[in-house]
């Protein structure tokens, strides 16, 4: 089944401003004076040891050493739960607070639900991979239902770090390496969560994190510390934390990692100068897991009292699990070391957000017995975001010289083999929430139950364990390929293991004995098809040549399934797209396609070296500097060919268009050439030269899915104005200068018709 999307061919500025339009007319959740007035009354009858219990948040679980929440529940010693999930658990507790606490306050229950709840949806890099805002706004608003209904009624979700090296494990949690794709994806999160109304009892409260410069953890060790100078922090860090914003986000969470010196969580200037004075957020900052106790670690306190105190001054408000904002800032209240005003803004803020979320109305969820199965509804969700994540980096049978997929009556035996062909666990991804493997559908089973309908028939070998394993297992799996029309191999990372937090790794090739497997099973001269479930861009450069399909299918969720054996039979068409750079090696991390040029670029044409001086080119002696594949890139069952660029105009003013008085129209055509329907997504990007400060070689600002049937044409048209050519100028303003432009309209960051055009003063 094609989707299609008429009427949706304007480019997303066009979306976006009319998301941002309803927005501003809409009553403003965070900024109700009635609220507010509320909020007063009850900072006139906390005492100080309740204000600071509002800003206490502790995990749930019953572990040794684990203080007895009820009874501070009752004492008003906690105004959050993480970690507390089911609506028996939430009412249990809930009803302490709101019928033994002397003020009423209810608690807030915060969770992990990140790609899904009960229902898994691809990791947040494969859902970045649709390029589907839409769609992902769909599964956000499906994990809300199903969470608010055990009463979770925040989500630790969306992660909006920009990551541009692979080795970080944390990649996967994601957008990936492009701040304007980011952007969209973060308020389509938001929105997801928050529906249209925060005081719905099916929307839960988002948190945009990990604010900030989490992803860019030197070395991509997890943790690390990150230095990023202000322009790129503006430019590059800071836009989708600024989406989730203008999109209405109630929290953020603060990151681990020191910013050019200073812990996030404790860091004056996002928290406070940019966050609450610049953009004005109304809502409240949690600080990540122990973080204000990890200041004394980062080095910038040396006991409990002073790391509590920088936090709360710096403009954190709620204190993740340390403990030290409830033990440590009444004594600073009480010495002088910490005004009043400044624990009375922080419970505020909080107060906000229970209210607009309704809490104080209606603090219990309904306990009618859970249902027992999936809903069919979220399960169908989940098989369409997982066909979307699936980026098909290459397509071609050697031996007919023609493409390998999709699957064709004459490959009728197939010979599965691979330690995540059957792995439903890891089918999850990390940050699985309530996911339970027994609802994951392998690609096996799946197979399995397609195949007699197709004349097909299965066999499995395991060939491998995903890390370690013996060569043993490798030897029967060679003799299933021999015995098969086509081999599919479907190979890996371990889900928890070697993604998510604190899974970085140092080397990013497919673990283990795999690429040993692949050899293997290659030299047996069948057609075979690797798909890669990875919560990264791994470095596929030594088996790439080796096969003749390639399927990057991350960790694709309960449907991976159906969801691959749809694709792979062409019952479905492949229209995901890379959202981060696929490397050829580690030594090219970071990597991304958005760099500068600088003096001495080694693949501009327009810049060749001088002669005789080839060799000082920024490049490496033993590598490529281009990725093995690119941002933007994926294939597809179809072809797709983009007209000539028409621009509306060929000089645009700064002045005019700083003032919003002008921009500028891009349009071309996109036609499907080939003989299938298909999703097309066209890209536009701009490159600027002759500005203040040097600008990236290309920058994505706009895109469109287009649906096509075969031999179908549409028009695409983006607009380009101040949002688009603004950038961080060499007086760090946002303003849009004099230049010459390059402009793309194309299929990935690498290629696309191009017309250029220039801004005059
Ligand atoms: C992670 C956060 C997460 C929090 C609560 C931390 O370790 O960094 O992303 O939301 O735990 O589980």
């Amino acid at each position: 089944m094609t989707r299609t999307y008429a009427g949706r061919l304007l480019c997303l500025p066009f979306l976006l401003l009319a998301v941002t339009a309803a927005f501003a007319q809409a009553p403003r959740p965070l900024d109700d004076p009635a609220v507010e007035a509320r909020i007063s009354a009850l900072l006139q009858q906390m005492t100080l040891e309740e204000k600071i219990g509002q800003l206490n948040q502790f995990s749930g679980g019953s572990g040794a050493g684990r203080p007895d929440y009820r009874q501070m529940i009752a004492a008003g010693q906690i105004g959050s739960l993480l970690n507390v999930t089911g609506a028996k658990e939430t009412n249990q507790l809930q009803r302490i607070a709101v019928t033994q606490s002397r003020l009423k306050i209810p608690l807030l229950f915060g969770s992990d639900v990140i790609h899904g709840y009960h229902t898994v949806f691809p990791v947040p890099l494969g859902l970045a991979s649709t390029w589907d805002p839409e769609l992902i706004e769909k599964t956000a608003a499906a994990a809300a239902r199903e969470a608010s209904a055990e009463g979770v009624r925040w989500t630790f979700s969306p992660m909006v770090d920009i990551a541009r090296d692979a080795r970080w494990g944390r990649i996967v949690e994601g957008a990936g390496e492009d701040p304007f794709l980011g952007s969209v994806i973060a308020g389509a999160y938001v929105r997801g969560y928050q529906g249209a109304q925060l005081n719905d009892p099916t929307s839960i409260a988002a948190c945009a994190k990990h604010y900030v410069g989490y992803g860019a953890a030197e070395g991509g060790r997890d943790y690390n510390t990150t230095e990023i100078p202000e322009r790129l922090l503006r430019q590059v860090y800071l836009p989708p934390f600024r989406a989730a914003l203008d999109a209405g986000v109630a929290t953020f969470m603060s990151a681990f990692n020191a910013l050019n010196g200073i812990p996030a969580t404790a860091n004056s200037f996002t928290l406070d100068e940019i966050l609450r004075g610049e953009w004005g957020f109304r809502g409240f900052v949690v600080s990540d897991y122990s973080a204000v106790k990890e200041l004394i670690a980062h080095g910038i306190a040396n006991d409990d009292g002073t790391a509590a105190r920088k936090a709360l001054i710096a403009g954190l408000d709620m204190d993740m699990e340390s403990g030290l904002f409830l033990n440590e800032l009444a004594k600073q209240v009480h010495s002088g070391t910490v005004p009043m005003g400044a624990i009375d803004q922080a419970v505020r803020r909080i107060l906000r957000v229970k209210f607009a979320l309704g809490l104080f109305e209606r603090p219990y969820v309904p306990e009618s017995a859970p249902a027992q199965t999936l809903d069919p509804a979220h399960l169908e969700l989940a098989r369409t975001a997982a066909e979307e994540s699936f980026v098909l980096l290459k397509n071609h049978d050697a031996a007919s010289r023609s493409p390998l997929l999709p699957l064709r009556g004459a490959l009728r035996r197939i010979a599965l083999i691979g330690p995540l062909a059957d792995d439903s666990g890891n089918m999850l991804g990390a940050w699985a929430g309530k996911g339970d493997p027994k609802d994951a559908t392998t690609l096996r089973a799946a197979l399995a139950e397609y195949a007699p309908t197709a004349q097909m028939q299965l066999v499995y070998e395991r060939g491998t364990e995903i890390a370690g394993g013996s060569e043993d297992a490798i030897a029967p799996a060679v003799e299933a390929a021999r015995s098969a029309d086509v081999v599919l191999l479907a190979l890996g990372e371990h889900a928890s293991q070697m993604t998510g937090e604190a899974a970085s790794r140092a080397f990013i090739t497919l673990p283990g004995l795999q690429e040993k497997l692949v050899e293997s099973v290659a030299a047996a001269g069948k057609p075979v098809v690797l798909i890669v479930f990875s919560g990264r861009p791994l470095a596929l450069t030594s088996v790439v040549d080796k096969v003749g399909a390639v399927i990057q299918a991350w960790h694709p969720g309960l449907q991976a399934g159906p969801a691959l054996v749809r694709v792979l039979t062409g019952q479905a068409n492949f229209s995901g797209r890379l959202t981060v750079s696929m490397p050829r090696s580690v030594g090219q991390e970071p990597l991304y396609y958005s760099h500068l040029d600088t003096g001495r670029p080694a693949d501009n044409p327009d810049f060749p070296p001088l002669k005789g001086l080839e060799k000082f080119r920024s490049r490496y002696i033993d590598e490529e500097n281009t990725p093995l594949f690119s941002f933007g890139y994926g294939l597809s069952y179809t072809r797709f060919e983009y007209s000539p660029i028409t621009l509306s105009t060929q000089t645009l003013s700064a002045r005019a268009v700083n003032s919003g008085s002008q921009v500028l129209r891009v349009t071309a055509q996109v036609r499907n050439v080939g003989d299938r329907d298909g999703v097309e997504v066209a890209q536009l990007y701009i490159g600027q030269r002759g500005t203040s400060v040097a600008q990236p070689v290309r920058e994505l600002k706009g895109f469109a899915r287009v649906a096509l049937r075969a031999g179908e044409a549409r028009r695409v048209e983006f607009t380009l104005g101040k949002k688009e050519l603004a950038f961080w100028n060499a007086d760090m303003k946002e303003v849009v200068e004099p230049a010459t432009v390059t402009v793309w309209v194309g299929p990935d960051s690498r290629s696309g018709s191009v017309a250029k055009f220039t801004i005059t003063e």
